[in-house]
Parts: structure tokens; C-alpha cells; sequence
């Protein structure tokens, strides 16, 4: 029988891209007593965050909050600006883009999903040129929206959203664009107002380190006004009336008003470390743990150079190495939890997230899990990951300030 109070001496290694270790300041804020979601308090603590919630979007426009997980997100864009029958035009990055346009099917949206061949796509980010081509042959303006995903969380691939907007504005194109980056946002950069978004997606147990269970749609005035238009069937996710509760900072049902405490705090935390560090933090890590998978001479998933994500890494099993049972001897071992390889990559890669409420220790205590897993699991390693990341974050320090905080 499963045991879920089972417990080791120390602190588990939560290194999957999402959830992300929660930090203890979050719970703390969290283990506040619930209040009245109706009451004088409440309406400022929603007042409050959702205008704290922008500055993280980049937008100084509506940011929806849902007490749902990233995907009731998903189905909130497509629901609130689709009618039944629409075409969208999506392009495969990995499996949560492959999930996403599933989805589109099941609601009755008829997705066109652009892809590079066979396994190619899961390596690389967003054509923008495909798009771009794509979208100039139609000429009727069949495709309602074009829909990507930013960070491609099963591959570790970041695709250039402004080049998307460019290849949608080059094409005269009047398609909304929406965006998904449920692992990306405040991790990866990401400006819904300047790179022109109109619906960005996320959630909440990413790079904003709190539980599952709240997710996000920033909206654009092009949004609310396809909203008003749009004829799919929607009660729980329809915008309209989140929006008019949240003119007073409420919500038309009962929020998760414990995961906005945390969220709070989170925002807290991101503000003040100020969004351009926790951006830089995560691009150095990244390059740290490359630099590590370069060292034990395997490959990482991101073969595209320009879109590396700074939220995760997919590293690539050597042929005939089974990377879940890789993944099984290291969580065994080591008590470290890593990614596993999703659809198309499953038992190929693993995933080393290294994002969120991490440090360069934790890092190097994950890639010291990591090669000795390999080895224990028969892996050849070139050389050492730890030690390469060691000196990659020794020659890189954060900045001079840093050790003064
Ligand atoms: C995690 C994730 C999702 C799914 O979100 P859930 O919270 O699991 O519903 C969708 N897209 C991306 C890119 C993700 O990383």
C-alpha cells in the first residue's frame, strides 16, 4: 500500500518543471485562517492582487484568476472567444501542445496543427515562418486564432512569441493570438502588452512556486471584444462576470482564497526581488545545467541553440537506455523526483526543472543525483556534470550585489 507519510531525513528534491518546491514563506502565508470571500477584507486582498498580478504579465490589462489548474485555463481562452466550428491554427511543440489542440477537438474548434516532421518539432520551438506562410494563404480569414505554446514544458524548448506576433502582423492577419505559458511566466520572459497577445494562459505551481490549483487569462481589448462574440457554451469559465465581481476585487463564486494568500506572497517575493533577476536567475541556471549534460556527453532535447529554456532541461538517453528507469533508480536512491519523458519523448529524456525557488546548490545537489543515477543505471558519462556546473556558476556569480542580500 501506498504510503504517504513515508518520510526520509531531509528535505525531498522536487526538481520536475511543475509543481516547483513551494517556498515556506508561501505555505506560511497560506496556513492563514480562510476568511469571508464576501467580506470588507477580501475585497481588498483581490483589489490588490489583481493589479499586483499584471506587473508579472507585463500587461496593463485584465488578468483572470480561476480556481482550477492550468488546463481549465486552456479551455477558459478557447471558450471565450471560439464558436463552435472555428478553425485555429496551433503548431506542435512538444506534448502540451499536442494536449492543447486535443482539447480544441473536444470542444468542437477545428484545429490545423503545423508541424516539422516526424520527431523534428519536439526539438525545436514555433516556426514563425510557417505560421506566417500559412496564414497568408488565408486569404478568407478562416483561422480565428493562432495558438502556441511558449515554454514547451515536456521538451525544455522556449519559442519566440514576438516573431509569432511579426508573422501574424506581416500577414495583414486579424487572428487573435493566445499563448500559453503555464510554465513560463515568471520564469522565462514574457510581455503579453508589448509582444501583442490577446489571451496568455498560466498556472500557478511553475515558476510562481505555489500549489496546483489556480491558473490565469490575461486578456487583450481584441479578447473581450471576440468574448462578446463568441458562441461556445461557457457558465464557469465566462469572463464577463469574473470581471464585473472584480471590480471590487471579488469573485462571482468562492475563490481559493488560501492559494491567493499564497499567491500574494508570491507576488511579494517576485516584485521585490524585482522580475529581471528572477529572469536572470533562471537563465544561469540553465546554462549551468547545460553545461553540466555537456560534460557527461549526452544531448539535450533543445537542438536549436536561440530557444534553450531557462526553465528545464531535456537531457537524451543514450540509444537502448530506458530513461524511466533511469528516472525510478534516481528517485529511489536519491529522494530526487525529475521529469519524465512525455508522449512522443517518453523514454527518451528526462527532465531537470530548475526553476522557481532553487539555488545553485540544490542544483548541483540534483545533477549529483542525476550522475550518480546514471551510473548506478549503466549510463557512459564523459566526464563530470557536477563539477561543470560547479565551476560554470563559480565563474558566473549572479551579480556583485548578490552576497550582500
Ligand atoms: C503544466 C502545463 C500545462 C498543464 O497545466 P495543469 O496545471 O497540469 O492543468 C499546460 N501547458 C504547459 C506548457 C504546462 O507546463
Amino acid at each position: 500500500m501506498l504510503k504517504l507519510n513515508f518520510h526520509p531525513s531531509g528535505r525531498h528534491f522536487l526538481q520536475i518543471p511543475g509543481p516547483s518546491p513551494v517556498p515556506d514563506r508561501i505555505l506560511r502565508a497560506m496556513s492563514l485562517p480562510t476568511i469571508d470571500h464576501r467580506g470588507p477584507e477580501f475585497g481588498a486582498l483581490g483589489l490588490e492582487l489583481l493589479s499586483k498580478v499584471k506587473k508579472i504579465f507585463k500587461t496593463e490589462n485584465p488578468v483572470i484568476i480561476y480556481p482550477a489548474s492550468g488546463t481549465g485555463a486552456w479551455e477558459a481562452a478557447l471558450a471565450n472567444t471560439m464558436s463552435p466550428g472555428d478553425r485555429v491554427l496551433m503548431f506542435e511543440t512538444g506534448h502540451f501542445a499536442t494536449l492543447w489542440q486535443k482539447m480544441a477537438l473536444r470542444l468542437d474548434i477545428q484545429p490545423e496543427f503545423l508541424s516539422l516532421p516526424g520527431y523534428e518539432g519536439w526539438r525545436q520551438g514555433v516556426q514563425a515562418d510557417m505560421i506566417e506562410a500559412r496564414l497568408k494563404e488565408d486569404t478568407g480569414h478562416e483561422l480565428k486564432a493562432v495558438c502556441v505554446v511558449h515554454n514547451e514544458t515536456s521538451t525544455g524548448v522556449t519559442s519566440d512569441i514576438a516573431a509569432v506576433r511579426k508573422a501574424i502582423d506581416a500577414a495583414g492577419h486579424p487572428a487573435l493570438l493566445i499563448v500559453d505559458t503555464i510554465s513560463g511566466l515568471a520564469s522565462a520572459d514574457f510581455r503579453h502588452d508589448e509582444w501583442g497577445v490577446d489571451v496568455t494562459v498560466s498556472g500557478s505551481q511553475k515558476g510562481l512556486m505555489l500549489p496546483p490549483g489556480i491558473s490565469f487569462n490575461a486578456l487583450s481589448p481584441k479578447a473581450i471584444e471576440a468574448s462578446k462574440q463568441s458562441t461556445l457554451p461557457k457558465s464557469f469559465w465566462a469572463w464577463d462576470e469574473i470581471l464585473e465581481a472584480n471590480k471590487n476585487g471579488y469573485w462571482p463564486y468562492t475563490p481559493s482564497t488560501n492559494l491567493l494568500y499564497g499567491l500574494n506572497e508570491a507576488l511579494d517575493m517576485l516584485l521585490d526581488e524585482g522580475l529581471d533577476n528572477v529572469l536572470a536567475r533562471h537563465q544561469r541556471w540553465g546554462a549551468g545545467v547545460r553545461a553540466a549534460v555537456a560534460a557527461w556527453g549526452l544531448e539535450i532535447q533543445c537542438q536549436d541553440s536561440a530557444v534553450y529554456s531557462p526553465v528545464l532541461t531535456g537531457v537524451v538517453m543514450p540509444e537502448g537506455v530506458d530513461s524511466d528507469a533511469v528516472r525510478k533508480i534516481i528517485y529511489e536512491r536519491f529522494d530526487l523526483s525529475l521529469g519524465m519523458g512525455l508522449g512522443k519523448a517518453k523514454g527518451k529524456i528526462f527532465r531537470i526543472g530548475h526553476l522557481g525557488d532553487c539555488n545553485d546548490l540544490t542544483l548541483i545537489a540534483t545533477l549529483g543525483g542525476c550522475e550518480a543515477g546514471m551510473k548506478l543505471a549503466g549510463v557512459k558519462l564523459k566526464g563530470s556534470g557536477v563539477l561543470a556546473a560547479l565551476d560554470y556558476f563559480a565563474a558566473n556569480p549572479l551579480n556583485a550585489g548578490a552576497a550582500e542580500r
